[in-house]
């Protein structure tokens, strides 16, 4: 084995050209970087972080993008430790408050089947459907899919809704007061058009594997603490254990500024946006790849040669790039094009006298159905509740969305027509009185992509281009899953996949392609 001076002195010589400087492009630079290589971060923005975007303002702040993340990710946890971050993590207070509306009114979200029987939020039949299915799970949830299994799904059917496989599993009431708010919540997205494979893998495997969701959880929970509890290959690699939701002091965004900071300026490249990329083979894995990207700093456009690319742009970006592979070019017509969702998120604070129903917790989620209750944001997060120092003693801070698939249009309304819809909404459910003290607007024409049913295609076509390109690979949430712990995992794992390319083909020629 290479000593690690050896080691640095090997791949210190290997450059990784990483484009976009989102959460996952960082991560993977990092990582990179870490490791002895040389790396270069070209972000078309004038500013890193991409869907991490914290404002501070006013002895206030807010997030425009992704407000919390998780870290049931081992690679978040690493990143976590590297880069000392823990002490800038920041807990909601009351975070399983959660609620969801019933009638034109929020009701808290159940955390118990004792709590779900007592409260309002389904009715006696999905209750009774749902409780069985979780107390009695063994015995009647997977019974429940057998009998719809066979009519409905076929074994290797990855194109079913998440509609479609909750309804199969819970019922319709379940879809409509449970997973319609929830998708939305997260995703921007509806039940009956998002992918299940894709948008819920782990859930998917579980049913395909065990055939019932819920005795699939009992029993990979159980090897889970089997395997935490050090009996796999004989180690103690223990998971740490999770406290739910998180952000950090000033925002999400601390946590791309930590990662800038540790990369430096010589690294990341703002205001670069990449226009071409051309792979030429050599007799070796080294500088086969010239990227050309503009500058604003200087008119002419620049290059900058690797010998592996970790790309991390939305793949509607990468479709608009030009790839040349031998001197010709590689078209890239089987990328098929992605649908986005839009989304406006809203800021807004009240004073606390105003409002006369403020609720303590996470935040509320708006089913569909209750538009006909006249609701028509998608959710609001009750901000400086969970996080005071966002917003002063005497006010609440609100951080509302609107838009996605259930309603398109509405998510382009100017700034004056969403602080009337979002104060209309608060009203009916918080109780606020008059206007908002404050108002912040951030439109996003292409908030999340939309994992649909044909999504497998999208998947596909990256996969067809790393095979056909070698030392180019794809990370970020266009692949392995929209949170933000997923997208770091997926910038983590592409850097594994570029130090074993390159560290494996230092002294191998490469084979011409
Ligand atoms: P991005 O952040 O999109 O980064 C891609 C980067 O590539 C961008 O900076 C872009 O400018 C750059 N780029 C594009 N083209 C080029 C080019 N030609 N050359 C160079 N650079 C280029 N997730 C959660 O876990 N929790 C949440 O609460 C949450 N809420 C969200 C709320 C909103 C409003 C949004 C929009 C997202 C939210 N998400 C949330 C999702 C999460 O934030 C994103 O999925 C994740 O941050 C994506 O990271 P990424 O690095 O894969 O992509």
């Amino acid at each position: 084995m290479a000593s690690p001076a050896k080691q640095d002195q090997r791949t210190s010589r290997k450059r990784v050209a990483v484009v976009g400087a989102g959460v996952s492009g960082l991560a993977a630079a990092y990582k990179l970087k870490s490791h002895g290589f040389s790396v270069t971060v070209l972000e078309a923005d004038g500013r890193a972080g991409g869907k991490l975007r914290s404002v501070s303002y006013n002895g206030l702040i807010w997030d425009e993008g992704a407000n919390t993340m998780t870290e049931s990710e081992p690679e978040v946890q690493c990143l976590f430790d590297d880069l000392g971050l823990r002490e800038k993590q920041q807990f909601p207070i009351s975070q399983s408050k959660r609620y969801i509306v019933r009638n034109g009114l929020p009701v808290l979200v159940p955390t118990d089947p004792i709590a779900l029987i007592k409260s309002n939020i389904l009715s006696t039949k999905s209750k009774v459907c749902f409780y069985l299915t979780i107390e009695f799970q063994i015995i009647l949830e997977p019974f429940l899919w057998k009998k719809y299994s066979t009519s409905k799904v076929s074994e290797d059917d990855t194109d079913e809704s998440v509609g479609g496989f909750f309804q199969r599993h819970f019922g319709k009431e379940v879809v409509d007061y449970l997973i319609d708010p929830i998708v939305a919540g997260t995703s921007a997205g509806d039940p009956d058009s998002l992918s299940m494979s894709h948008s819920f893998p782990e859930l998917w495997n579980i049913e395909k594997r065990f055939g019932s969701i819920l005795s699939g959880l009992v029993q990979s929970k159980l090897s889970t603490k089997k395997e935490n509890s050090g009996v796999r290959n004989g180690t103690t690699g223990k998971r740490k254990p999770t406290r739910g939701s998180f952000s950090f002091q000033n925002g999400m965004q601390t946590l791309t500024d930590t990662l800038s900071k540790e990369l430096g300026e010589d690294v990341l490249k703002l205001r670069s946006e990449v226009l071409s990329l051309s792979y030429n083979a050599g007799k070796s894995a080294s500088q086969n790849w010239s990227l050309t990207y503009s500058s604003d700093r200087n008119s002419k456009n620049l290059i900058a040669d690797a010998d592996a690319v970790i790309m991390t742009a939305p793949v509607c970006n990468v479709r608009e790039m030009k790839f040349m592979k031998g001197g010709i070019p590689f078209p890239l017509n089987f990328l098929p094009e992605v649908a986005y969702l839009p989304l406006s998120v809203m800021i807004t604070t009240f004073r606390k006298e105003s409002v006369k129903r403020p609720l303590e917790g996470f935040g509320v989620l708006v089913p569909s159905l209750e538009q006909q209750n006249g609701l028509r944001t998608l959710g609001t997060l009750f901000s400086s509740m969970m996080f005071p120092n966002r917003a002063s003693n005497d006010e609440y801070l609100y951080t509302t969305f609107i838009g996605g698939s259930r309603n398109r249009e509405l998510a382009k309304s100017s700034t004056d027509e969403l602080k009337q819809i979002v104060t209309s909404d608060l009203r009916q459910l918080l109780g606020v009185e008059g206007e908002p003290t404050f108002v912040n607007h951030f439109y996003w024409s292409k908030a999340f992509p939309l994992y649909g049913r044909n999504y497998d295609s999208v998947v596909k076509a990256i996969e067809t281009m790393e095979k056909s390109l070698p030392g180019f690979f794809y990370a970020g949430n266009h692949r392995d899953g929209l949170s933000v712990g997923k997208s770091i995992a997926s910038g983590c794992k592409a850097a594994d996949l570029v130090i074993s390319y390159l560290e494996s083909s230092t002294h191998q020629p490469c084979a011409e392609q």
